[in-house]
Order: structure tokens, then sequence, then C-alpha cells
């Protein structure tokens, strides 16, 4: 059995047991069989392996768990996003026209975007991605988009009811019944969540309810856009209907976090207790949207589990780095530097209902990140410098 030994690392966040939130452990090393993690230690008791990688006193961490990404469509907007930059408002309308240009490609087109972007995110340090459908808005181009999505990742998304597409403009039930039936049907297969944009201009909350209770009648899990443009009833439906992520949660009422608290579960995982909803917030977007951030301090405080992702999609947040989302964070959202790095790995792990992943202690999948840094710190102390040196994912040096 071959052995990979990561040694001689500096500062191991662990988010297990060791020192402070992200389990920290000083001068440690880490032994890697068959993918996952055989032993975490201190490095003077390392076992002997066949191979050893050097981390040169640099600190190690989990790989990030992205757990929000709309990877599958074509063209781009940057037009729309100068025009913003300009002054013009975020409506979330320019969706039809990713969803014009999506229709349009071919499965090569969109599979190359998807593996460009893919690749992007690993060298950035993301080893777990979640894809959503989103720009086909039919039945042929939902299933393809999430077809596609499954040969790159198994946290695949259906996210049909995105917008309601140009041509059900006056007939939105319709277009529910279409998602709800045959769309469903053809996507189901490829997908392990269903998620649904619950916002003024996109699908209310009856309809949203409708939608996400049909998927979790085929068994897929249920995740949601809700609250990013204005206060809304979707964290609570999400609350309600135990997703396992909502997603955005910028415009929260007390009623909303009072929600999130109350799901709040003892766990056999190392925080011994979290909400089973998560909080997924995606600073990305509002940066891109030039929107007021949402108030990572109130869910935290509440005792909410934050998760960190990108919404990595042509609109509202084009950028695939972990590492950026967290330096937001921490400067936007007055998250601590711990509590950034935790809500990118773990936080996003426990967004995705995962336990073998955003952890590094034995038996996780060996998705390792090595720093060219001494410390954790530096993602966002450091923003916009590539601070990833080495990624190894699956046990397997990329
Ligand atoms: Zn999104």
């Amino acid at each position: 059995m071959s052995a990979l030994l990561v040694d001689n690392i500096g500062e191991l966040v662990t988010n297990g047991v060791g020192e402070g939130p992200l389990g920290i452990r000083r001068s440690a090393a880490v032994l890697i069989e068959e993918g996952r993690v055989a032993w975490v230690g201190p490095a003077a008791y390392a076992p002997a392996a066949d191979r050893r990688i050097d981390a040169g006193g640099a600190a190690v961490l989990p790989g990030f768990v992205d757990s929000h990404a709309h990877l599958v469509f074509a063209g781009d907007r940057a037009a729309e996003f100068a025009a913003r930059m300009a002054g013009e408002p975020y409506t979330g309308g320019g969706i039809r026209t990713t969803v014009g240009a999506t229709r349009a490609a071919t499965d090569e087109e969109l599979r190359s975007t998807v593996r460009r972007l893919r690749g992007e995110a690993l060298r950035q340090g993301t080893t777990t991605i979640e894809i959503k459908s989103g720009y086909g808005l039919n039945v042929a181009d939902e299933a393809r988009s999430l077809r596609i999505a499954a040969e790159f990742t198994e946290d695949t998304t259906f996210l049909g009811a995105h917008v309601v597409p140009a041509e059900y403009a006056d007939r939105p039930d319709d277009y529910v019944g279409l998602v709800c039936g045959p769309m469903l049907a053809a996507a189901a297969p490829h997908a392990k969540w269903i998620d649904v944009f619950c916002e003024r201009g996109a699908f209310d909350v009856d309809h949203a309810r409708a939608i996400l209770a049909c998927g979790q009648a085929v068994g897929l899990g249920v995740r949601l856009h809700a609250n990013q443009l204005g206060p809304g009833p979707g964290v609570r439906l999400g609350v309600e209907l135990g997703a396992a992520s909502v997603d955005h949660c910028t415009h929260l009422s007390d009623a909303d976090v009072d929600a999130l608290a109350s799901t709040r579960i003892d766990c056999m995982c190392h925080e011994g207790q979290h909400t089973s909803t998560v909080a997924t917030l995606l600073p990305g977007a509002e940066f891109s949207t030039r929107s007021p951030y949402p108030d990572a301090r109130r869910l935290l405080d509440a005792g909410v589990t934050v998760a960190l992702a990108t919404d990595c999609n042509p609109g509202s947040s084009y950028t695939s780095s972990m590492p950026f989302c967290i330096a937001l964070a921490v400067r936007e959202m007055r998250m601590t530097p711990a509590e950034a790095v935790w809500a990118a790995t773990a936080g996003g792990a426990r967004a995705l209902r995962r336990d073998d992943v955003g952890v590094l202690t034995p038996g996780a999948r060996a998705d390792l990140l090595v720093l060219d840094a001494p410390s954790y710190l530096h993602l966002a102390y450091r923003p916009g410098v590539p601070l990833i040196h080495q990624v190894i994912r699956n046990g397997v040096p990329q």
C-alpha cells in the first residue's frame, strides 16, 4: 500500500481535535493512504511512508468546500457588470441572457466551461464543489446541464426554478407545473439536491414550497436561494422544509435568525452542536453587485452555523476564489479569520451534509492545501495574493 506523508507542517488546521475552533496542531504531519487521512500527529512521531512532501514549515489546511456555484453556462455578462458599476441596479433579470446563450451552446462548449472553472477553483484550493443547473430552464437543457455537472462533482443541484423563462412569463403556474413534472423527472437521475430562487421577481413562497416538496418526494435534498435582494419568507421556508442550507441571507428579520437558530442539534462532530440548516453567505455577490453585505456577526452570535461559498456565476459573482471570499468575510462582514476559514471548509461541508470533507482527521478524504505562508491568517491578511502553494485532492498531488 502506497503511503504519502505530508511532513514539516508549521501550522495544521484540522477542524478537529487541537487548539482553538480550527483544531490547530503545530509541527505536525499527516499520513495519507488510499486517498484518506490515515494519521495526524507530531512530525517527530510521523510513521514511515513511501513518499514525502516537505511543507517547509508552512500552514496546511483542509481543501475548501465551495457549496454554491453555477458553472454550467455559456457566454459572459461583462457588459452588464460594467453598466452596474456605472450605477444600474442588479435585479436578476440578466439571468435570461445567459439562458439564451446556454441553450444555443453545444454539450462540448458547456463541458469545457465547467472544466475551465473547475480547474480554476482547484488551483485556488477548492477540492469539493457543488454545481447547479439553472440556465437551461427547459426539460432537455436542464437535464443536459446536470448530466455535464455530474461529470465533475457528486454534489449536483437541480435549479430549474432559477427564474421563469421568457416563454412562460405570463403563465408562471404552468412553468411550475413543468418544473415539478417532466423537468424534475429528467433532472432527478443526475441530481442530489433541489434549489429554488425564492425572491420577488423569481419564485414566490408558494411556488417555491411546491417545487421543493416535489424534489423531496423523489429523494432530493433541499437548499435554496433566499433573502438576497430583500426581506421575504425564503429562509423560514427553508427551515420549515429541513433544508441543508439557505443561501445569501442578506436581508434577515429577527424571526428569520430565530428560525435558523431553532434548528440547532447535538452532533457527534467536533463542535458538538450545529444548526441543521446552515446559513451560506456569498459575499462575492454583494461585492459584484455593490450591495450591503449580510450580517454574519448576528448569525454567529445567535449560534447559527455559517458557511462561505463563491456563488460563481456569470452575472452576479464571477469569481471562483474561496480565498477572495474569506478576505471579504473578514474585512467586510467582521468574521474573524478563524471563523471565515472554518466557514469555507467545515462550514461548506455542513451545508452539503458531508462529514468526509472540510476536516483533516483520520478517515477524512485527503484534501489538503499547503499554503505559501506560515499561517491560515494570511488568507485574509494578504488578499489577492496566490497563496495556495500545493493542492492534494483525494490523496493525489494536483
Ligand atoms: Zn446562486
